[in-house]
């Protein structure tokens, strides 16, 4: 079995591709800039670096024809490359906030469009996003971000109900705060209020995110569609 995991080099993309490795698929970590830690994690699983910008749409083409090429096949997508942009709403350039879209949203659907056609071909697939708690219930001084996670969310159970009669599943898992780079930007102190905010009263780890891509890539969750599993230690209930 083969899985794409993207933003695979670090964070919660690396655990997943760990994990799905630890499961028994192939695992293709796609990586943007980071080429030395991709292949650092592909040493550790046997698996394949590819690299794409994916706010680049010819570049993600260029990808999923060369894994075609070499594997034939891709029976899992893990949409979790993303970017996160920290200001108020009015603050935040357009360029900057296109460019947020453009990966985040953009880059998503795209790989998705991409590997769709494959997956059809074999009447089976598996296609999980990652998106957010902020994209369930909106953050102040993330306007930006919170409104692409929703798109992700939106996009997930749209095309859950488009493709689940050719026996493709699509979910998202979305996280809470979580132990990755995404949230250096923050300090102590924010992180602290975060994890108190949370009903567990601790970050998460990109493990126990990785988790639950595993359980939905797996068939014990054959019958789950279109669905939002939030990983968030009860950051929203
Ligand atoms: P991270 O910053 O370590 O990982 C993001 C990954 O996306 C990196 O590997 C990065 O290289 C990749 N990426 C960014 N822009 C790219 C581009 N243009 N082309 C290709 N790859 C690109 O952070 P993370 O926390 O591991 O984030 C993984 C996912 O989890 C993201 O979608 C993020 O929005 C989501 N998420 C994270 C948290 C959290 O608290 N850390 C919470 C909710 C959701």
């Amino acid at each position: 079995m083969i899985a794409l995991v993207t933003g695979a080099s670090r964070g919660i993309g690396a655990a997943a591709a760990r994990r799905l490795a630890a499961d028994g698929y192939t695992v293709i970590v796609h990586c943007n800039t980071n080429l030395n830690q991709a292949q650092a994690v592909a040493d550790e699983i046997g698996g394949t670096v590819m690299q794409a910008d994916l706010a680049d749409f010819s570049q993600i083409d260029r990808m999923t024809d060369e894994i075609i090429r070499q594997f034939g096949r891709i029976d899992l997508l893990v949409n979790n490359a993303g970017i996160a942009l920290n200001g108020l709403f009015q603050d935040i350039s357009d360029a900057d906030a296109m460019r947020l879209f453009l990966v985040d949203v953009g880059g998503t659907m795209h790989t998705a469009k991409r590997v769709l056609p494959h997956m059809l071909r074999a009447h089976q697939g598996c296609i999980i996003n990652v998106a957010s708690v902020w994209g369930e219930t909106g953050a102040a001084c993330e306007v930006h971000y919170s409104a692409a996670k929703a798109a992700v969310i939106g996009f997930t159970k749209a095309l859950a109900k488009e493709a689940g009669p050719s026996g493709i599943r699509v979910n998202c898992v979305s996280p809470g705060v979580i132990d990755t780079d995404m949230n250096r930007m923050h300090g102590a102190e924010t992180m602290q209020a975060l994890a108190e905010e949370t009903a567990l009263c601790r970050i998460g780890t990109p493990e126990e995110v990785a988790a639950a891509i595993a359980f939905l890539a797996s068939e014990q969750a054959g019958f789950i569609t279109g669905q939002v599993i939030p990983v968030n230690g009860g950051f929203l209930i």
